[in-house]
């Protein structure tokens, strides 16, 4: 997908993008190529699998991302989906959180170039995070982290009550089926699952909205340990 038709194809999703925007993600996929020689952030080596694999499937967020929100990308990585979102809606307050250094340095050195005002890059796992900024976000996002179930400990605690946890997945079905019982102790409800065709490779990618309805326990997240290692049950609660 080169430049015009990854325009073309916002346009389909109703997305609007400005010239400094788009420059400023020229910048970005030639950065991250360039960057990627020397420290490994990414298995992509061609420039328009990054407007397709990466900042297209991160744009399809989009129509969640409101003024003045704040919002948590867990395990961002090089910046995706949080920080091709932060690019597109200035107005919005983005946390990237990754426990890799060496992503959040990178992560650093672009938002400098960018002159990026609406980022904050945090080095740390995502549960010792969260466990100290409960209830903070209205939405939290993650692609390609961990499991639903995983990723569900280290979200839901960390939204305000009516906020949204908006993971960004691959083929859902499993995952889903035994992460519902995670959802609901840890107070979220399930209100969609909204399935799409990467445009051109047509791949299947599902974004799932949960949101956090009722306030979750104070004993959540666990420890990474201990979150892998014990599925919450009902009779756990
Ligand atoms: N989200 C990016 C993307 O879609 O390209 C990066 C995905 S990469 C496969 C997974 C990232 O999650 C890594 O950078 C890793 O360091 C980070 N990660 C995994 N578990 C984490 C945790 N518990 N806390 C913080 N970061 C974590």
């Amino acid at each position: 997908m080169n430049k015009e038709e990854f325009v073309e194809e916002l346009k389909k999703l109703k997305i609007e993008i400005n010239e400094t925007q788009l420059n400023q993600l020229d910048v970005y996929a030639n950065f991250l190529l360039e960057y990627n020689k020397h420290t490994n952030l990414t298995a992509i080596k061609e420039k328009k699998l990054v407007y397709l694999k990466h900042f297209y499937d991160s744009l399809v967020l989009t129509p969640y991302i409101k003024p003045d929100q704040k919002i948590l990308d867990i395990g961002t990585g090089a910046g995706f989906p949080g920080c091709v979102l932060a690019i597109l809606n200035p107005k919005t307050y983005f946390t990237l959180l990754d426990s890799n250094n060496k992503k959040i340095k990178f992560l650093e050195e672009l938002i400098k170039k960018l002159d990026l005002k609406n980022v904050e890059l945090i080095n740390i796992r995502a549960e010792e995070y969260v466990k100290k900024n409960l209830e903070n976000f209205d939405l939290v996002t993650s692609r390609a982290v961990a499991d639903l179930r995983i990723l569900t400990e280290l979200s839901l605690p960390a939204l305000k009550i009516g906020g949204l946890f908006v993971p960004l997945k691959a083929n859902i079905t499993d995952e889903l089926e035994a992460s519902k019982e995670t959802i609901e102790i840890l107070g979220g409800q399930l209100e969609t699952i909204e399935k799409y065709l990467l445009p051109y490779e047509k791949s299947q990618r599902t974004l799932l909205i949960i949101r956090h309805t009722r306030q979750t326990s104070l004993n959540y997240p666990r420890s990474y340990d201990k979150i892998l290692k014990k599925a919450l049950k009902n009779n756990n609660k």
